[in-house]
């Protein structure tokens, strides 16, 4: 008789799109830091749905308030005002510095959003010839075209007929951003640390280049935080911490807490780029989002997520430093910020096919770019059950470690 995951993982094989490449695993509840698959088999989740369940699974408050709404009021289009959407646009933007936000859905469309906001300014400008973004080399800021447009994995554009007026170029490169520089040019985006791209921090003094470069061009700085927003990095937004201030920012993933909500944070400067009717979506800003957003953000302060990032990143980053010391032929380094953290594997191995040895232990993790083990464990997370995790992929990366050797 197959398993109750069997039947499922049966039907997913023909009937799913085949788009993506999801393991054998079939979840259908989740506990705080824990998964329970079909079968009742229970995983140590430390990747937060890539950075998305920043309160955990079930969280009671966020389950309360999604359920309350719910039976409120779900969705009213924007022909009108709803209170949680005007409350949680004053929320972001009083935690933030910000004057206006946007509301959407994802963090693709934040951006395609800070996109449109870009060209749009300078149309409204008259300044019809200025357009062209400068991205970055290995950035990931979503899948629609546009947003594609900036991504800057050449495998995530091919073939789509992307539309171009993008130079992407080395990440951290003040030089390069310099010389691609040019009185055409309506913005440069940049995230944080590239999250997608393999948890890479930027030099110090990166993003106060940008600002000054893009002040003395007249051209938009834009920060993807969609990532990094929400405590993650043991800040709210993780730019906090270059002290240096966009004109406009994209959020999602950590926002909603699993619930798909997304936003653009504007400054005043760029009230006037999108007027009514230039840009739009019917699902953004729904009270049901916007009320689970609220949640989060409450969840957040109460638990003392933010500074919770920071001391238990702290202690991740670590312990992985220690396995990095113990098994230098698998890996190379550990870096990140907060709870957003990589374990680079040597040179020769690929990150990908390293994890299904760590869910045989029972941990969730993801890769990052082609060599780097991510951390991104929902921000209520204990050090106990990190301690848990690197134990396990202790466990996997000694194993690589001495099949390395021997074979050398
Ligand atoms: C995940 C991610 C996106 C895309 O967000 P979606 O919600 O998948 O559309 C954009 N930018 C960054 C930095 C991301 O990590």
């Amino acid at each position: 008789m197959p398993s109750p995951q069997e039947e499922l993982l049966e039907i997913a094989k023909r009937r799913l799109y085949g788009n993506y490449r999801p393991a054998p695993v079939v979840f259908v509840r989740g506990q705080g830091c824990e998964l329970f698959d079909a079968n009742d088999q229970r995983y140590l989740d430390l990747c937060a749905g890539v950075a998305v369940c920043s309160v955990g699974h079930a969280h009671p408050a966020l389950v309360k308030t999604i359920a309350e709404q719910a039976g409120r009021l779900m969705h009213v289009s924007n022909y009108f005002y709803n209170d949680q959407a005007i409350r949680l646009a004053d929320e972001l933007c009083r935690r933030t510095g910000f004057a206006q936000a946007f509301l959407c859905n994802s963090g693709t469309e934040a951006n395609e959003a800070l996109l449109k906001l870009a060209r749009r300014h300078f149309y409204g400008l008259g300044q019809t010839g200025r357009a062209r973004v400068i991205a970055f080399d290995n950035a990931f800021h979503g899948r629609s075209l546009g947003a594609v447009s900036m991504t800057g994995t050449p495998k995530y554009r091919e073939g789509f007929g992307v539309p171009g007026n993008v130079t992407h170029v080395p990440y951290g490169d003040v030089e390069a951003v310099k010389k691609a520089m040019g009185p055409d040019v309506a913005a440069v985006i940049a995230e944080p640390i590239q999250g997608e791209g393999g948890v890479f921090p930027a030099p110090a003094g990166f993003f106060a280049s940008l600002r000054a470069l893009c002040d003395e061009h007249g051209a938009l700085f834009l920060i993807d935080e969609v990532q990094t927003g929400i405590g993650r990095t043991g800040r709210f937004l993780a730019l906090e911490k270059d002290g240096v201030r966009p004109d406009a920012i994209a959020l999602a993933k950590g926002l909603g807490g699993g619930f798909p909500v997304g936003a653009m944070l504007t400054t005043e400067k760029v009230a006037n780029a999108l007027p009514p009717g230039t840009h739009g979506s019917t699902f953004g800003g729904n009270p049901l989002a916007c009320a689970t957003a609220l949640s989060v953000l409450r969840i957040v302060d109460d638990e003392k997520l933010v500074e919770g990032a920071r001391t238990k990143g702290a202690a991740l980053l670590r312990m992985l430093d220690e396995l990095v010391r113990e098994f230098p032929n698998a890996c190379e380094a550990a870096r990140g910020e907060g709870l957003l953290v990589g374990l680079l594997l040597r040179e020769g191995f690929v990150a990908r096919d390293v994890l299904p040895l760590i869910q045989r232990e029972g941990v969730l993790l993801i890769a990052a770019g082609d060599r780097v083990i991510r951390f991104a464990p929902p921000l209520v997370v204990t050090e106990a059950q990190l301690a848990e995790g690197v134990a396990a992929l202790r466990r996997v990366v000694a194993a690589l470690d001495a099949a390395r050797r021997g074979a050398a």
